[in-house]
């Protein structure tokens, strides 16, 4: 059941908060063995019990006992979803899927777990993903990868891979995500459902553990692009404990789409796989019956990786300096002090997060600050100048997600930068800081800052009939 059919059901009585969670817990119970889409569950029905502060039977009972006296039921209440294990929850550990955080229990709620609690939503349990976010595949997890529900050879995608494989799998009705460089919108590609990288500053990043802070978004993954606009709608606004994140009122600008761009440099021969293309042909043959196409150009698009790929080793040194085993993460003790960081980052931390400690670390150094560091800011810059000239043209964007359909589990652990290249398409949006939208069948939208009603009426006009 998507949101929208299990509120049309609650409201009827055909269903319960509470017989819906158990449905999804039993599912989760036999299901998860095998997928490795939850790292925990936050009830002991779902087999891990949590010794957390949270229960979702006791969340779905309140729910219920709310409707039975009479309360006319909000949007999204009960409805079941799965959190990332980036993303805090008072009383409930948030590993990122690291060792180093692998007993830390949130002291407070993320402002959007705050904003889902008040709309009556209920968390499952928390996802697995990439260490901290770093990488393609979810192989990168310290609690080992997660397969994709519709073919377990192959990766779910990443870092966002557990939630995606769970709300494709039907373990959850919908799932948070987070999107640094493509981390909603390639495993939502790569498991067929839908996914919401919102403009940079529409969802404050408060409790989202940081990778990259510049680039970081937390989004919804759903089955339907109507589900995707509720969560965005809970969750967007101002927090005043991120100061990049904007108020309403910058939203809801009313726009008639009538041009949609589909940009040269994103449907090269050599990088596209002719499967994906033959789908965004359908899409775009469709999109022709009711908006004028115009080829577009984003000429710094081959530039995005490679900028990306300084910018966010440089942001991810500095995050994760905190994880030394004094302030945060699991300590382990060696005498004196450089030891104690030494022995408890060298366990705790895991290959990709120490390589792009490295290379940040390196990047900013002070002979080498200019040449990397400061001249990929100016090609952010002209990345996200591209966009700007694009939206003089047309209204929204439609390019692909992801460069080839989803490879094997391990086919590409050995290299990172094949590994790289499958957000070849995605990182632009993270650099430019405009909204994207992934629809179930890769296809992935594009509009200015703040325009993510563009997404939603066009993605809409995509995904039905
Ligand atoms: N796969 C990309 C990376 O490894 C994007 C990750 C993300 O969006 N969190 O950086």
């Amino acid at each position: 059941m998507t949101i929208l059919e299990f509120h049309k059901a609650l409201k009827n009585k055909k269903t319960s908060a509470r017989e819906t969670a158990i449905s999804y817990l039993d599912k989760i119970k036999k299901e998860n063995k095998n997928l490795n889409a939850y790292l925990e569950i936050f009830s002991a029905r779902g087999g891990s019990a949590s010794g957390g502060e949270y229960d979702a039977l006791k969340q779905a009972k309140e729910i219920d006992e709310k409707i039975a006296s009479g309360e006319e039921p909000g949007a999204l209440w009960g409805v079941p979803i799965a959190i990332k294990d980036n993303i805090l929850i008072r009383g409930e550990i948030a590993s990122a899927a690291s060792k180093i955080l692998g007993n830390y229990v949130a002291s407070y709620d993320a402002h959007v777990i705050a904003k889902l609690k008040k709309a009556g939503v209920i968390f499952l349990g928390r996802t697995n993903m990439d260490e901290f976010a770093m990488g393609s595949s979810t192989e990168n997890s310290a609690y080992g990868p997660t397969k994709n529900p519709r073919d377990t050879s192959k990766v779910p995608g990443g870092s966002s891979g557990g939630s995606a494989a769970a709300v494709a799998g039907g373990l959850a009705m919908a799932a948070l995500g987070s999107d640094t460089g493509g981390s909603i919108r390639q495993p939502a590609a790569f498991c067929g459902v839908v996914g919401l990288k919102p403009t940079y500053g529409a969802v404050s990043r408060n409790g989202l553990i940081a990778m990259a802070s510049s680039l970081d978004q937390i989004g919804p993954i759903t089955q339907t692009v109507e589900d995707a606009e509720i969560l965005f709608n809970t969750i967007k606004g101002k927090d005043e404990m991120d100061s990049t994140s904007v108020l309403p009122k910058v939203f809801n600008r009313a726009a008639k789409i009538k041009t949609i761009g589909i940009p040269k440099e994103y449907f090269s021969e050599q990088g596209l796989d002719p499967h994906i293309k033959s789908e965004l042909d359908k899409v775009i043959n469709k999109l022709e019956k009711n908006y004028e196409i115009h080829e577009i150009n984003l000429p710094h698009t081959k530039y995005a990786l490679a900028c990306y790929y300084i910018i966010v080793p440089a942001e991810v040194s500095s995050n994760m300096a905190r994880f030394d085993g004094v302030r945060y993460g699991e300590r382990k003790d060696a005498g004196n002090l450089i030891e104690t960081y030494k022995k408890s980052r060298g366990e705790g931390i895991g290959l990709e997060v120490r390589r792009r400690i490295l290379l940040g670390t390196y990047a900013l150094s002070a002979g080498y600050y200019n040449a990397y560091y400061s001249k990929a800011q100016r090609v952010r810059s002209l990345v996200a100048e591209d966009f700007k000239k694009a939206f003089a043209e047309v209204d929204l964007i439609l390019a692909p997600t992801v460069p080839t359909p989803p490879f094997k589990i391990g086919e590409k652990t050995n290299d990172p930068l094949a590994m790289y290249l499958s957000d070849i398409y995605t990182i632009p949006a993270n650099l430019a800081g405009v909204p994207a939208l992934t629809l179930a069948s890769g296809a992935q939208l594009i509009a200015p800052h703040f325009e993510e009603n563009r997404l939603f009426e066009v993605g809409k006009f995509i995904e039905h009939d």
